[in-house]
């Protein structure tokens, strides 16, 4: 994580674990709610629509930043290190690069266009 984020502890002493809790399921809920408004603001402007997608555009980066530092405050209260978020989003990254390898794989095997224009 390349974003600082720092003080969550006071936070959390402050408000407790408990309130805190409820806060991150709400802002979960809420950025899927502002990935939502940015898919239709794309979909409308390929529709052909006039569309002015800055509020939505800054609505998921502020519920972007709330999922992270949610998700600092999460690190905290359950213990969770870096290292051990790392070593999984490692594993995830590299699972889906095999996923990726065998997909393209077999697109290449299937589509004999491709095969020409890759001159094989
Ligand atoms: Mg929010």
């Amino acid at each position: 994580m390349r974003v600082s984020i720092p003080g969550q502890d006071r936070v959390i002493a402050h408000y407790g674990e408990e309130a805190q809790s409820m806060i991150h399921m709400e802002e979960c809920g809420e950025l899927i709610q502002a990935v939502s408004k940015m898919r239709r603001a794309k979909a409308a402007y390929i529709a052909g629509a006039q569309v002015d997608d800055n509020a939505a555009y800054y609505n998921l980066l502020e519920e972007m930043a709330d999922v992270l530092i949610c998700m600092e405050q999460m690190k905290e209260i359950y213990g969770i290190s870096d290292f051990e978020l790392q070593k999984i989003v490692d594993r995830k990254v590299k699972r889906q690069e095999t996923r990726l390898d065998e997909s393209e794989r077999r697109l290449f095997e299937k589509q004999p266009v491709y095969r020409l224009w890759c001159g094989y």
